[in-house]
C-alpha cells in the first residue's frame, strides 16, 4: 500500500539486497538474504528494478493490491538478478501486463537471453506460454527510456562481464540512480559514471566488497564501499546506499561495512530487505 508520507515524492523499497545467490539463515536475517530486487515509485508511477529471489514476495504484493501494470528494468541477466523471474506472480496471471526492459548484448537480444532461463528442463514454462501479457523491449546502454505515460529514465553503462546497465530516475525535483553491478576503476571514478550520477539524492551502489577484500577479487565485476564514497564524493550525490550485499557477509560483517562507510561519508547507509526509504518533493 503507497503510505500518505512521500507518496507524491520519490520512494524506494528493497525486496532484496543480496548479491550472487539467495543467502538463508538467522545470521543474515536484519540486513535479508533474497538476491537484488528493487521497488521504485515516482509519487505512484511505479518501476521494478532486477527480478531477483526478492521478486517473489513484490510479486505477491502486486498481485494482492490490484496492481495491473509492472515496468520491470533488469540491469542484466545473471543469476542473481533474473531467479526470481519465473516466480513472479504478475507474469503467471491472465489479465496482468509485464513489460520487461533490458540492454541488449552484441548479437543476442535480451529477450533471447531469458528464453534459455524459461526452457525445459531448467524451467517448464516458456516464455511465450507465460498466462499473463509480457512483452520484451530491448536497448543500447546509454539510451534514454520513453514511456507512454511520458515518464523518462535514463540509463548508462556499467563496468561488468557481459555488461550491465545503470538507471537514473528523476522525480518532483529528486534523483534516484541504480547501479548494480559494476566494477570501478582503481585509479579512480570514471568521468562518464560521475556526469550520469551527478548531484543524484542517492545512489543504490554495489559495494560488495571492502579494498581490503577486493584485491583477490579483480576481475569479478564489483565494486567496493570505498570505490561508492569516491564516486559519492566526485559527483556530489546526496545519500550513499551499499547494495549486493557479498552472501559471505553475516550481519554482523554487514554492522561493521556500514559503521565504517558512516565514518568516511556520513548518511551512508547499507540496504536493508524490507527497508523504504522516502525522498519527498524537493
Ligand atoms: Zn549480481
Ligand atoms: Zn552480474
Amino acid at each position: 500500500m503507497m503510505s500518505a508520507e512521500g507518496a507524491d515524492g520519490l520512494r524506494v523499497t528493497f525486496w532484496g539486497v543480496r548479491g550472487s545467490i539467495p543467502t538463508a539463515g538467522a545470521e543474515f536475517a536484519r540486513y535479508g538474504g533474497n538476491t537484488a530486487c528493487v521497488e521504485v515509485r515516482l509519487g505512484d508511477r511505479l518501476f521494478v528494478i532486477d527480478a531477483g529471489s526478492g521478486i517473489a514476495r513484490l510479486g505477491k504484493a502486486l498481485l494482492d493490491d490490484g496492481t495491473p501494470h509492472v515496468d520491470l528494468l533488469l540491469s542484466h541477466l545473471h543469476l542473481d538478478h533474473v531467479v526470481g523471474l519465473p516466480f513472479f506472480k504478475p507474469a503467471l496471471t491472465p489479465g496482468r501486463s509485464v513489460t520487461i526492459h533490458c540492454g541488449n548484448r552484441e548479437g543476442e537480444t535480451a529477450e533471447a537471453g531469458l528464453a534459455r532461463l524459461f526452457s525445459p528442463p531448467i524451467f517448464p514454462v516458456t516464455l511465450d506460454q507465460l498466462p499473463a501479457d509480457v512483452r520484451h523491449v530491448g536497448f543500447r546502454a546509454g539510451e534514454t527510456l520513453s514511456f507512454a505515460d511520458g515518464t523518462r529514465v535514463d540509463t548508462h553503462p556499467l563496468n561488468h562481464p557481459q555488461g550491465a546497465t545503470g538507471y537514473r530516475f528523476s522525480h518532483a525535483g529528486r534523483t534516484l540512480c541504480y547501479l548494480s553491478d559494476l566494477e570501478h576503476d582503481p585509479a579512480g571514478p570514471d568521468p562518464a559514471l560521475v556526469a550520469f550520477v551527478r548531484g543524484a539524492d542517492a545512489v543504490i551502489y554495489d559495494a560488495m566488497f571492502s579494498e581490503a577484500e577486493y584485491c583477490r577479487c579483480v576481475g569479478w565485476g564489483h565494486s567496493t564501499w570505498e570505490a561508492g564514497t569516491a564516486l559519492a564524493d566526485a559527483a556530489g550525490i546526496g545519500q550513499l546506499i551499499l547494495f549486493h550485499h557479498d552472501p559471505r557477509h553475516d550481519d554482523a560483517a554487514m554492522d561493521a561495512f556500514a559503521e565504517a562507510a558512516v565514518a568516511a561519508r556520513p548518511g551512508t547507509v547499507a540496504a536493508r530487505e524490507g527497508q523504504t526509504l522516502v525522498y519527498p518533493p524537493a
